[in-house]
């Protein structure tokens, strides 16, 4: 006799190592939330540690914070949490501003290291910052600098001998297929050129190993799978050997040497500190802070694993029960990362249909519909619920209504 896959999926609860962390998560009543990989969901540790940094740090410590709580050197803490998540050695981390700035960071650190070469190196479909501020500094150094973007499957061939620096992102928002790191890293050295990975849909989702794969520079996001909060604090890895003499255009005072010499000359700090720019937000890094705890003794490769388990019973439900939904996200588990995407005619329709019913995942242009399985909060009956209700919003044509077809500003 065949089990039933809800039953199976109990089972697996039962059985499931990383059950227990989900009570670290304050989760909503009532809510399937599969859009963790958009805004990761709210650790318990974060409102109490925001309470204290804002009554106690700042309204009590005033300024002395700065040095009796050590907010200085913030960046470098939370970066240290971070690196073990992504194969980082300590000091080579460090958090700061948004993604789409540390990309612009190391990728001026990366072309100028290259001269001599004017091309930076992407793929079609990368996210559109990426593509964007990669177009802004090529325009800004002029000089014949340019963006080239090719097909994912051609990228192998196309690390020619003007390429600067290969950027790309592990993780595909899209369709959730992940990159080989260490090849395409050993493609890009092998030709010279130098390796910017951005890691949004990778730090706390898969392991990742900077380190093992030779990686050169790369940026992550702070408020997807490892749940800083709406617009964390985002993180940048530089491999130490381009630690010596560190240099990056955005030479903001607290990237100096010695910010509170106040000198008149600029003179990078050295390491990743020279990535730094202006104050930190202090109140959301601390929240990121937080947010980490949740990944404390937590062995990625365990995640990984969880989440290939969710991923097999919730896209062979969905797959059972809403036949019009076409899967698109790779099935062998080395290529993808942790999202099941599905493409439909209707996606926006019937994405609002199933946030009605306390489904909630997000849709992506032109006509996808986007799940993200976040192992540290989500259960196996979960996502069996989940697709139960994607079929019955499928079968009843449960979307086929007006209000579930107007766009909000932000999808
Ligand atoms: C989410 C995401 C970003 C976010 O950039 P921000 O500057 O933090 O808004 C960047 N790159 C990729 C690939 C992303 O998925």
């Amino acid at each position: 006799m065949t089990v039933q896959p809800r039953t199976r999926a109990r089972e697996l609860d039962a059985a499931d190592p990383l059950a227990p962390i989900r009570d670290l998560f304050a989760l909503p009543e009532g809510v399937i939330y599969l859009d963790g990989n958009s805004l990761g969901a709210l650790p318990r540790t974060v409102a109490e540690r925001t309470r204290a940094v804002v009554e106690e740090q700042w309204g009590e410590g005033l300024i002395r914070s700065w040095n009796t709580h050590d907010w200085i050197d913030l960046p470098r803490r939370v970066g240290d949490r971070i690196a073990p998540l992504v194969g980082a050695p300590p000091g080579s981390v460090i958090v700061a501003d948004s993604t789409s700035i540390n990309l612009f960071k190391v990728l001026s650190i990366a072309v100028r290291l290259r001269p001599g070469r004017k091309v930076i190196l992407t793929e079609e479909g990368n996210f559109p910052t990426d593509i964007y501020i990669a177009g802004g500094l090529a325009e800004l150094l002029g000089n014949g600098v340019e963006v080239r973007a090719v097909p994912a499957m051609s990228l192998g061939q196309a690390v020619t001998e003007d390429v600067a620096v290969v950027l790309l992102t592990e993780v595909n928002y899209r369709t959730g297929y992940r990159h080989n790191m260490n090849l395409l890293t050993g493609i890009a050295h092998a030709a010279g050129a130098l390796i910017v990975w951005d890691l949004a849909h990778s730090a706390g989702a898969v392991p990742v190993d900077l380190s093992g794969t030779d990686a050169d520079f790369a940026v992550g996001c702070g408020y997807k799978f490892l749940n800083g909060g709406p617009g964390a604090p985002a993180f940048a890895y530089v491999a130490p050997r381009f630690h010596h003499g560190l240099r990056q255009p955005l030479s903001g005072w607290l990237g100096h040497e010695k910010p509170f010499a106040f000198d008149a000359d600029y003179r990078p700090a050295p390491g990743i500190d020279a990535l730094r720019v202006g104050s930190p937000p202090i109140l959301s890094m601390s929240a990121l802070d937080a947010a980490l705890d949740v990944f404390d003794g937590v062995d990625m490769a365990a995640v990984k694993s969880k989440s290939d388990e969710l991923w097999d019973l919730f896209v062979s439900q969905v797959d059972a029960r809403a036949r019009e939904l076409t899967p698109i996200t790779p099935s062998d588990p080395r290529l993808r990362g942790s999202q099941a995407s599905f493409r439909h005619p209707e996606a926006y329709a019937v994405m609002q249909a199933l946030i009605a019913r306390g489904v909630i995942g997000d849709f992506r242009e032109p006509d996808i519909l986007r799940f993200g399985l976040t192992p540290l909060y989500l259960r196996y009956i979960d996502v069996w619920k989940a697709a139960k209700i994607i079929g019955q919003v499928i079968e009843t044509r449960a979307w086929d209504r007006p209000e579930f077809k107007q766009r909000a500003k932000v999808v």
